[in-house]
């Protein structure tokens, strides 16, 4: 009897323990439910930031897409432009060149012309009539050079400026050009002084022609930008694999907030429209351009009031 109750009361006690036991496991699985619960709709929320970053991405995509379309379609339009800017560049050369060839001829008749009366070839002229026949012809000749800039200008832009070289000396051309100017300078009572080495220049690849244009430009200019009783020196020197030409003068200088701007097209600076009505603006940039295609550099140093020195290198054969 006893042994029952023994029994029972372990029986009972299992049975109480197993209780407690299920309830500690129920509370701690309702713990775990409610703890699902909130992961689950923390996963909802999450689930629904993720959807709405996911439209607001496809937003941006389709924006990005607009914007590269509409860059595309700029772009499209920009080389059109471009292409048609370079077809009216190109015609506005050609009507340059057609129309410099137009005026180049009667020009050419009007100097003879004019160089006839002045040698009295129709009659002998008096002081006056010399006179008005005389800035006649100057102007003339003011016009067939701007003329010749314009056309040369063309020919740089057409690509169609040919050249031809040579190995030549630049001694004889720098004489030549020297020659051209001699007078020009003693009217105006400037000097013009040559200085070539000793020995003799090395042969150099030059177009003389255009090499001529070149030095003639320099000397022109420095005659026309340095005032009476001014000095002209050119230089040639042979220096390590350069022939280097400078051409010196005491005149009127760059003003130093133009400097970067000499060698553009149609530039005159301020002071030079002030000292000489001529000039084209042309003469330094056709220059440049023949300097560059005997693979040489056109450079100057300039202080205004003093005077400047532009310098032609140009490259020994072996150099190319
Ligand atoms: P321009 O026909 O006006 O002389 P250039 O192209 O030969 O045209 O020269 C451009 C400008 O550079 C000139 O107008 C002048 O302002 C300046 N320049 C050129 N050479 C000299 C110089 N020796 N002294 C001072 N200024 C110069």
């Amino acid at each position: 009897m006893n042994s029952f109750v023994i029994l029972g009361t372990i029986a009972l006690a299992g049975i109480v323990f197993a209780f407690i036991f299920t309830q500690g496991a129920r509370k701690q699985l309702l713990n775990l439910q409610k703890k699902n619960v909130r992961f689950e709709k923390l996963l909802l929320q999450k689930e629904r930031e993720l959807a709405q970053a996911n439209g607001i991405l496809k937003e941006r995509s389709k924006e990005s897409n607009e914007v590269a379309r509409v860059l595309v379609r700029r772009d499209l339009e920009l080389t059109e432009t471009n292409e048609r800017l370079r077809e009216l560049d190109s015609v506005k050369s050609e009507f340059v060149s057609v129309a410099a060839h137009q005026l180049r001829t009667p020009l050419t008749g009007i100097k003879w012309t004019l160089n006839a009366l002045l040698t009295g070839e129709v009659g002998t002229l008096d002081k006056d009539q010399k006179k008005l026949v005389t800035d006649g012809l100057a102007a003339t000749y003011r016009l067939i050079e701007l003329i010749n800039d314009l056309l040369d200008t063309a020919r740089i832009e057409e690509g169609r400026f040919g050249f031809n070289f040579k190995m030549l000396s630049l001694a004889p051309i720098l004489k030549q050009s020297i020659v051209n100017y001699a007078v020009i300078a003693k009217k105006k009572g400037i000097q013009l002084i040559l200085k070539l080495p000793e020995a003799k220049l090395p042969l150099l690849k030059l177009d003389a022609e255009k090499i001529g244009i070149v030095l003639d430009n320099l000397i022109d200019n420095a005659i026309k930008y340095t005032i009476p009783g001014g000095k002209i020196t050119v230089r040639a020197t042979l220096q390590k694999e350069h022939v280097v030409l400078e051409v010196e003068d005491t005149g009127i200088g760059v003003p130093k907030e133009q400097v970067h701007r000499v060698f553009t097209k149609f530039f005159r600076a301020v002071n030079a429209q002030l000292a000489e009505t001529s000039g084209t603006g042309l003469g330094l940039y056709v220059s440049h351009n023949i300097v560059e295609h005997h693979r040489g550099t056109l450079s100057f140093t300039s202080s205004e009031g003093k005077g400047s020195t532009f310098v032609v290198s140009l490259p020994l054969v072996n150099q190319r």
